[in-house]
């Protein structure tokens, strides 16, 4: 969902309708502290943010990018070259003239605040790392960025502006679910940003999207005692689907068909996406109601737990 979207035309335009094939491979997941018994002084310390790699504007198969500052100086290195961008310094990148990645980062090689565009066609702030490099006749372009940054970008994409928070924290946890234990669904990058995987728009700080993240912060789904990406979808029409007896493979949580009292009342009939657990349009109609989070969860993911990442 845009950010402003309202209308049902809107709903319907940005379906969040994920592909169910899982294959096997790597962890998206970075870093995380070593927990061997000896390194007791380090295992007391906070775990290391983890991170999520997103493939941007990979629908525009761009060949030409520009990567400017936002606030900070910025650092694109290319081979041993070191440039330093400031102000509204812009680096282009060509695929016709690049041999080797391009990173950016801050001048310590961490996150940074930095514009990315394809002239004339879309243009994005992004907080992370970014690494382009040449690819069959397109850059692709990679950010890395904190699990929870991601989270609330995909909460602020997916669902109204208006939203109630507890509508908004129900959708940070099936999202961070699903960016924490999806295998790779990209051979280039593991998500992408578009509804393929989960729609992503820009960092949202000092948002209710923000806000969401922060108070389920670590919060994952587990489905017998184990962790799952949790699909969900944006209207469910009533009553939300199984994947049991449909001969779809059940490889982790089965999903069960529950009612939907807010899509039985104001859309009955009307599907946009594969009914899979939680209904975003339903969640928003229990948040009005004074549901909490947890009970849109349970109502959505029944047999499901909640359980802390680390
Ligand atoms: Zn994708
Ligand atoms: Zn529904």
């Amino acid at each position: 969902m845009r950010p402003h979207a309202q209308s049902s035309s809107e709903w319907g335009r940005l379906v969040t309708c994920r592909g169910l094939a899982i294959r096997p491979g790597r962890l998206p997941i970075g870093r995380r502290l070593p927990t061997c018994p000896t390194l007791l002084l380090l295992c007391c310390l906070p775990a290391a943010a983890q991170k999520v790699d997103i493939g941007v504007f990979s629908l525009f198969r761009p060949i030409e990018l520009r990567v400017s500052p936002v606030s900070n100086t910025v650092l694109v290195t290319v081979g041993d070259q070191r440039i330093v961008l400031e102000g509204h310094q812009v680096f282009t990148i060509r695929l016709a003239q690049l041999s080797s990645a391009v990173h950016v980062s801050s001048r310590d090689g961490s996150a940074t605040d930095f514009r990315l565009s394809i002239p004339g066609k879309i243009d994005r702030k992004f907080n992370g790392t970014l690494a382009i490099r040449p690819g069959d006749h397109k850059l692709i372009a990679v950010v890395t960025m904190d699990l929870e940054i991601a989270v609330a970008s995909v909460v602020a994409a997916e669902m109204p502006v208006r939203a109630p928070i507890e509508a908004l924290k129900a959708q940070a946890v099936a999202t961070r679910s699903y960016f924490a234990v999806s295998p790779p669904r990209h051979d280039e990058y593991t998500f992408c940003d578009t509804t393929h995987c989960q729609f992503l728009r820009e960092p949202a700080r000092g948002t209710t999207a923000h806000r969401a993240a922060q108070e389920t912060r670590n919060l994952l789904l587990e489905y017998a005692g184990k962790p799952f990406p949790a699909q969900y979808s944006a209207v469910c029409g009533g009553r939300t689907r199984s994947l049991e007896g449909e001969g779809e493979p059940i490889t982790g949580y089965p999903y069960y068909s529950v009612p939907c009292d807010y899509c039985r009342r104001h859309s009955p009939g009307v599907v946009q996406g594969h009914q899979l657990g939680l209904c975003q349009s339903g969640a928003i109609g229990m948040a009005a109601s004074g549901a909490t989070f947890r009970a849109i969860l349970d109502r959505y993911y029944p047999g499901t737990h909640l359980q802390p990442s680390n």
